[in-house]
């Protein structure tokens, strides 16, 4: 039982009033697990405080010695693993070797922010004058924000806050209320490692406290992961206010199989990628395009794998597929599958009615396989965000590629071949962040950066790696004379 899940201001749980509370439920069991504690614009406005009084003083740490505390992070992140898995599955519903391989990619972002005394490194050019020299550094922003979606309680929030608390920066991260516990722990845990009270806070709630923490004067910077139509409003808004922003939405992911594929290796990457913590992921797959004639052959074997999950509670070790995240989301996902059927999709594979003995409350969908789906079918335009695989066979590779390169949304592609050349060539014309080549979810390492294309990201950097040290701080360049006597000069003054 969670009881109630509190904010985290300077160090501290911070309880609130009865009525500012939402449940957190179960998903597989529907039951109620305990409650968690939203934040009104008060108590987002402490946070900001709280981050904001802490500033000075973590931005002023050398980098080494904010990299040392991470290094106590990365530690217990990795002695604490099965505890945060046990969170996540519970709050979530995927599996808990799942969830554990979460807290493992989040991890490797810490292992990157480690190395923030090598990332912050400036440059320095000598001589650019008589007696001058210039230099550049990249300084903390301030108070930061994050956002964060349900499916990765952990990995996201990690995505965000180590690599912004490293770079000098102060964090206010705001969870998803659907799966909270996980998110607070981390906090707990950065403290325990050393962090300073303030330098991590975390205020929870939905709409309405994200609203006031973008609006917040103190906060310069947000973090947005979710879908794409709040991905939107959360740019503007950020925008509105002057605040940087990077916003990464949603998806729908294809990968294609070429002729020469090995198709059951195809088949089998394609069950994990689609299937895998329910497809309540934003790289899963949910479109297989089978080109010519291994349609057939790549369509029987899916429809036998995707037959042969189990569907069950994410405590259990014999689970392939958990529950979704709350009875809507189940219900939203069986209408979607309705909804392909009416349009003329053939239903291989029907989730929709399974039932888990024992688990009669859960929210479960089993496995569904789409066939003939087309593109004006809104199984195939909308993210489903369930697990619900659509096949759409192609006649040739360009038809393939133009498939792909014709969605609304670009985050992760994958292609399956013994082909380089037409690797090479897909990867190349692909209108994707991220591409696979005989890999279903290529989720970049920590030290590349994650971001999607077109629907899937606004803003102008992608998450942690490189890009999120340069999104979470502003470049200065300081020229320098130390000669003797300048002199009057009134013309625009020249490096040559
Ligand atoms: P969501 O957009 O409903 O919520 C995301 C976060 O925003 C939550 O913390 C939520 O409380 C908050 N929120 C909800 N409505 C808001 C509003 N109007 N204004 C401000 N904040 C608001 O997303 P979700 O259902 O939690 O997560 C699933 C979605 O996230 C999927 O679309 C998935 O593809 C996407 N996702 C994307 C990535 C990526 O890297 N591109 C990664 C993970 C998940």
């Amino acid at each position: 039982m969670t009881d109630i899940v509190n904010n985290y201001i300077a160090g501290r749980d911070v309880p609130g009033a009865p009525s500012d509370r939402l449940p957190v439920m179960s998903p597989a069991t529907g039951a109620r697990r305990g409650e968690v504690q939203t934040a009104d614009p008060q108590t987002v406005a402490r946070a900001t405080a709280a981050a904001a009084e802490a500033l000075p003083a973590w931005a002023d740490t050398p980098p080494h010695k904010r990299a040392r505390v991470l290094m106590r992070f990365r530690a217990l992140l990795d002695e604490r693993k099965p505890q945060l898995a046990e969170l996540i599955s519970a709050e979530h519903g995927k599996t808990l070797s799942d969830a554990a391989g979460e807290v493992t990619r989040g991890i490797e972002v810490v292992e990157f922010a480690c190395g923030i005394p090598q990332l912050l490194k400036g440059e320095y050019t000598e001589a650019v004058g008589p007696d001058m020299d210039a230099y550049s550094v990249r300084q903390p922003l301030g108070v930061v924000a994050g956002i964060t979606p349900f499916n990765f309680p952990a990995m996201v929030p990690l995505w965000m806050f180590p690599v912004a608390v490293a770079c000098g920066n102060t964090f206010v991260l705001k969870p998803s209320e659907q799966a909270p516990s996980a998110p607070l722990e981390l906090a707990r845990l950065f403290s325990e490692a050393g962090g300073p009270d303030g330098v991590v806070n975390v205020v929870h709630g939905q709409r309405a406290t994200s609203e006031a923490l973008i609006a917040d004067p103190a906060v310069k910077a947000v973090s947005f992961v979710g879908s794409t139509p709040v991905a939107k409003t959360v740019q503007r808004l950020a925008a509105d206010h002057g605040k940087r922003v990077q916003a990464l939405g949603g998806a729908k992911n294809h990968l294609v199989v070429l002729p020469d594929a090995d198709v059951d290796e195809a088949a089998d990457a394609l069950i994990g990628a689609a299937y895998g913590s329910a497809g309540e992921r934003c790289m899963a797959i949910s479109v297989a395009v089978p080109v010519g004639d291994v349609a057939p052959a790549l369509t029987e074997r899916l429809v036998e794998r995707a037959t042969a999950l189990s569907v069950g509670p994410g405590s259990d070790p014999a689970t392939d597929v958990g529950p979704l995240v709350s009875a809507e989301h189940a219900d939203r996902v069986r209408s979607y599958i309705d909804a392909g059927e009416r349009e003329g999709a053939a239903v291989l594979v029907d989730g929709r009615e399974v039932r888990v003995p024992g688990y009669e409350g859960g929210y479960f969908v089993g496995p569904t396989l789409l066939g003939e789906v087309t593109p004006e079918m809104r199984v195939y335009q909308e993210e489903i965000f369930g697990p619900v695989l659509c096949i759409a066979p192609r006649p040739d590779p360009a038809s393939a590629l133009a498939l792909v390169n014709g969605h609304r949304f670009g985050n992760g592609t994958a292609v399956f071949t013994k082909s380089g050349r037409a690797a090479q060539s897909f990867a190349r014309r692909v209108e994707a962040g991220m591409v696979g080549v005989n890999v279903p979810i290529p989720v970049p390492m920590a030290y590349h950066s994650f971001g999607g294309w077109k629907d899937s990201l606004f803003g102008d950097h992608g998450a942690y790696g490189p890009e999120g040290v340069r999104f979470y701080t502003r470049q200065k360049t300081v020229t320098t004379r130390w000669g003797e006597g300048g002199g009057l000069a009134m013309d625009m003054p020249v490096g040559s």
